[in-house]
C-alpha cells in the first residue's frame, strides 16, 4: 500500500495594483484570501501588481502594506513585485508562441484602428480575425527579416470555457465570444492577463479570490494555463461594494481608504469584522465577531454573490461593539499613544499608572464608538480643574447661592469619608441629602458639573474615584468659588 500523499496546502494571494490608496474594497478582497488561508492552513501571499509603470508609485505601495499590517493581513513569504518578472512573462508569451498557442500580429496599430472604426460605425462589435494575420513562411521570413513589430496574440480554440466559481457556482463563456487577445505587445511588454497567469503559476497559487470585476477575464486566463500545461486553480469572485444608495463604493459615499477610517478613530478588528461581513455571512445572527471567531467561522459557502453595501453607520456601531468588547489591555495599548498625541500624558507615564488608566478606560469605553471620543472624553481625568460648560451652568446650577452652599456641604462631608471608594462616597452624599431634606440628584448633578463641567458624564462615583480625592475637592472649592463671584 502507498501512503497518502498529504494534501497540498492551499495557496492564496492579494494582488494589488499600488495605483492609489488601499481601498476598503481591496481590503475585503486581501481579507477574504487571508481568512481562507487561517481557515484552511494555507499561505497567504502578496504581489504588487507595479507593471504600469506610468500609474505605479511607491507611496501607494507603501500605502498598501500600512493598511494591511494596520489590519493584520500579514503574508507569508516575501512579496513579490510583478514588475520584477516581466522576462519570465515575455518568456511565457513566448513559449505559446512556439507551441502554436499563439501567433505573431504585424497589422499596423493604424490599420487596427480603422478596422475597430469601421466596425463601430457599422454598429458592429469588432473582434479580431485571425485570418489577417495569416501569413505564408516566406512572407513571415520576410517581416521577420525585416524586423518588422508584431505582438503575439493567443489563438482562442473552439468550445466553451467554464469553472465552477466558488461564489457564483459554473460560469461559462462561449470562446466563439472571446476574442484572440495580444498577450505580448509589439513593444514586448505583457499585458495584464498574461502576467497575472504566468506570475500565478510561478506562486503555485491554488485559489483566486478577488472582485468580480475580473470575470470576464478568467476565461481567458484559463486558457492560457491549459496553454501553458499548467493546472488551473480554483476561482472565486467576490461581490462589488456598494454604498446604502445602492451605487458603486466612491468618495461620494465617505471615505473608501482605509487609511482614514484608520485615523477616525476605528480599531482594526472592528475593520475586519465589518469588511468580513461585505459579502461574506457567517449563516446566523451573529454579526460581532473578534478575529478568531472569523477564522473559525469562515467558510466560502457563506460568500455571496449579491453586491455588499458599506455602511458607515454600521461601521461605528461595530466599532462601539468591539470598543465595549476587546480585553482592556488592548484597548490601552491602542489608546494610550492617542492620549499622547492629544498631549494628556506620555505612554510611559501611563504605564506606570496602568490599573487606573484601565479603570478610566472602562468607564468611557462603554459610552464611545470611536477611540476619538474616548480622548476626548478622557481629558477630564487628566486636567486638574476643569472649565465650566456655560449650558451645563445654566442647567444644573441656576440659583448661584444655593447651589454653592449645597457644594460647600458636600466637599465637606467628601472631605470626612475614611475610604475613597464609591459606595462609601455614595453613602455619605445620600445620607446628607436626607439630612438637607433634598433628593439625591439635587447633590449629584451640581456635582457633577463641578467635577466633569459638564451635564452628562460617567456615573459621579466612578468619576470621583478616577478623579481622585484631592483634585475631586479641589474642583468642588473652585465651583464654589466660581458660584460665590456669580452671586
Ligand atoms: N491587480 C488587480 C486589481 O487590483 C487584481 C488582479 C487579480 O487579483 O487577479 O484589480
Amino acid at each position: 500500500m502507498t501512503a497518502a500523499s498529504p494534501a497540498k496546502r492551499p495557496r492564496v494571494r492579494f494582488a494589488p495594483s499600488p495605483t492609489g490608496f488601499l481601498h476598503v474594497g481591496g481590503a475585503r478582497t486581501a481579507l477574504f484570501n487571508w481568512l481562507y488561508a487561517k481557515k484552511y492552513d494555507g499561505v497567504f501571499l502578496l504581489r504588487v501588481e507595479d507593471t504600469d509603470r506610468a500609474r505605479s508609485t511607491d507611496e501607494s505601495t507603501r500605502a498598501i502594506f500600512e493598511g494591511l499590517e494596520w489590519l493584520g493581513l500579514t503574508w507569508d513569504e516575501e512579496v513579490v513585485y510583478q514588475g520584477a518578472n516581466v522576462a519570465r512573462h515575455y518568456a511565457d508569451a513566448h513559449r505559446l508562441l512556439e507551441s502554436g498557442a499563439a501567433y505573431r500580429d504585424f497589422t499596423p496599430q493604424s490599420e487596427l484602428e480603422r478596422l475597430r472604426a469601421e466596425a463601430e460605425a457599422r454598429g458592429d462589435a469588432f473582434k479580431f480575425d485571425r485570418t489577417m494575420a495569416e501569413l505564408s513562411p516566406e512572407a513571415l521570413s520576410e517581416k521577420l527579416a525585416n524586423n518588422e513589430p508584431y505582438a503575439i496574440r493567443f489563438r482562442v480554440p473552439e468550445g466553451t470555457t467554464e469553472w465552477p466559481d466558488l461564489v457564483h457556482g459554473r460560469i461559462a463563456f462561449p470562446n466563439k465570444d472571446i476574442e484572440d487577445f495580444i498577450i505580448l505587445r509589439s513593444d514586448g511588454t505583457p499585458v495584464y492577463n498574461m502576467a497575472v497567469v504566468s506570475d500565478d503559476i510561478a506562486m503555485d497559487i491554488t485559489l483566486v479570490m478577488r472582485g468580480d470585476d475580473h470575470i470576464s477575464n478568467t476565461p481567458k486566463q484559463i486558457l492560457l494555463y491549459r496553454a501553458l500545461g499548467a493546472a488551473v486553480p480554483q476561482f472565486g469572485h467576490v461581490p462589488m461594494i456598494h454604498g446604502t444608495d445602492g451605487k458603486k463604493l466612491s468618495k461620494r459615499h465617505g471615505a473608501t481608504a482605509v487609511g482614514d477610517y484608520q485615523h477616525q478613530g476605528l480599531l482594526p478588528q472592528a475593520m475586519l469584522n465589518f469588511l468580513a461581513l461585505l459579502g461574506w455571512s457567517p449563516g446566523d445572527d451573529i454579526e460581532v465577531m473578534a478575529l478568531p471567531e472569523l477564522i473559525e467561522r469562515f467558510n466560502v459557502n457563506g460568500l455571496h454573490a449579491k453586491a455588499a453595501v458599506f455602511d458607515t453607520k454600521k461601521l461605528e456601531w461595530m466599532n462601539g461593539q468591539h470598543l465595549a468588547s476587546i480585553p482592556i489591555d488592548e484597548l490601552a495599548a491602542i489608546v494610550a499613544p492617542l492620549i499622547e498625541r492629544a498631549g494628556l500624558a506620555k505612554v510611559a507615564d501611563l504605564a506606570t499608572r496602568h490599573a487606573w488608566f484601565c479603570g478610566v478606560l472602562e468607564l468611557l469605553r462603554i459610552r464611545a464608538r470611536l477611540t476619538d471620543e474616548i480622548v476626548a472624553q478622557a481629558g477630564l481625568f487628566f486636567t486638574e480643574l476643569v472649565e465650566f460648560d456655560a449650558d451645563a451652568v445654566s442647567k444644573q446650577w441656576r440659583d448661584a447661592d444655593a447651589t454653592a452652599q449645597i457644594l460647600e456641604k458636600t466637599h465637606a462631608r467628601l472631605a470626612t469619608v475614611d475610604a475613597w471608594e464609591p459606595a462609601v462616597m455614595e453613602d455619605a452624599l445620600r445620607k446628607l441629602a436626607e439630612e438637607l431634606g433634598i433628593s439625591g440628584g439635587k447633590i449629584f448633578q451640581p456635582l457633577r458639573v463641578a467635577l466633569t463641567g459638564l451635564t452628562v458624564s460617567p456615573g459621579i462615583f466612578d468619576v470621583l474615584l478616577y478623579v481622585g480625592r484631592e483634585r475631586s475637592l479641589a474642583r468642588i472649592a473652585n465651583a464654589v468659588s466660581y458660584l460665590r463671584q456669580s452671586s
